[in-house]
């Protein structure tokens, strides 16, 4: 099998798989949307990709997403899913449909200045470290509430949900209650009914887990390796 057919190849198994789980669970198929992650991999690939009808794409990387904006066509949804430098959000902020990764006033507040001087209205996601693990960007569960209701005052952006990366794990059972916890937190928000905050959106799940995010609500979920292969961070440009 080729390469160009590997990668659709690829998109309609983790389709199939995504919608099965959802099915499973009494949810509409339709409510959970697939990205993939390509950070690393080359535009050909994500070219290949687009060709076999996928539009959401994930890059944890400005100039990458950048780069690969400036390549690629413009009806391509991006998402920023990697931690995000406040000095470089000028660069993205008219580029990008969602940035995941938002774990700070800072941050945020940065986002806000730049959309307010553009004009812009940007949707974000907060990024939750849901396991407590020290070495993960992310608010934790106990910082989250307040947070939330500092960073719905600022204009120009507009919290949509959570978005977490549990832990690596061989069993993906094992990270069906952070995905729990995840959602509960979404239910938690809901009930405080924030003005300018709406709790719609679940960013989780990855090539090992996904199956299982979106049993537990995912409305996005976020797969690189099971689309494009592994990555090979010393070759890649
Ligand atoms: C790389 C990455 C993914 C995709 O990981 P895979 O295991 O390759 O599917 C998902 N989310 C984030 C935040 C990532 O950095």
């Amino acid at each position: 099998m080729d390469k160009v057919e590997c990668i659709a190849q690829n998109i309609k198994e983790v389709t199939g798989n995504m919608q099965t789980a959802a099915k499973t669970r009494g949810r509409d198929p339709k409510d959970v949307c697939l990205i993939a992650v390509s950070k690393t991999k080359p535009v050909s690939m994500l070219q290949e990709a687009y060709d076999a009808g996928m539009r959401d794409f994930g890059e944890n990387k400005v100039q990458e997403l950048v780069d690969k904006y400036e390549q690629l066509p413009k009806d391509i949804r991006w998402h920023m899913i990697g931690h995000l430098q406040r000095n470089k959000v000028k660069y993205i902020i008219d580029k990008v449909y969602l940035i995941h990764s938002v774990d700070s006033l800072r941050l945020a507040e940065e986002i806000s200045k730049e959309a307010v001087k553009r004009q812009l209205e940007v949707n974000i996601l907060l990024e939750v470290n849901i396991a407590g693990e020290e070495s993960k960007f992310g608010i934790t569960p106990e910082d989250l509430i307040p947070l939330t209701e500092e960073i719905a005052k600022l204009p120009g952006i507009h919290i949509k949900g959570l978005m977490t990366v549990p832990p690596y794990v061989e069993n993906p059972e094992e990270n069906r209650r952070y995905f729990r916890a995840l959602r509960q937190l979404c239910v938690d928000i809901t009930r405080k009914n924030i003005d300018n905050v709406s709790m719609d959106v679940l960013s989780m799940g990855m090539t090992g887990d996904y199956e299982v995010a979106v049993q537990e609500g995912a409305s996005y979920i976020r797969v690189g390796t099971g689309i494009f292969g592994e990555r090979n961070y010393h070759i890649a440009k």
